[in-house]
């Protein structure tokens, strides 16, 4: 998604990323003031889509975690090593 500038009086210069044709003219800032949309040179990046879209799936993880209906399936029951002081570990929850 392409980053736009927002200006607010109080807090200068913000970055927000919206997909194109969504992004507001102006918004409301983290202090309460409009912020105005800044005229600036398009930011698309530079990479492959797949190094883009990797990026974007990155930084929506912060915002938009991805939701999941039940835990993940149990790991099959095997040893991880062979070496026979690894068994004397202590295990967690025993
Ligand atoms: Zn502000």
């Amino acid at each position: 998604m392409p980053i736009y500038d927002y200006r607010c009086p109080s807090c200068g210069i913000t970055e927000h990323s919206y997909p194109m044709r969504e992004a507001p003219p102006a918004l409301d800032c983290a202090c309460g003031l409009p912020a105005r949309k800044l005229v600036t040179a398009a930011r698309l990046g530079k990479g492959s889509s797949t190094a883009m879209r990797l990026l974007d799936q990155t930084q929506s993880t912060a915002s938009e975690p991805a939701v999941v209906r039940s835990p993940p399936p149990a790991a099959p029951n095997r040893p991880v090593s062979r070496n026979p002081l690894h068994a004397t570990l202590p295990r967690p929850g025993k």
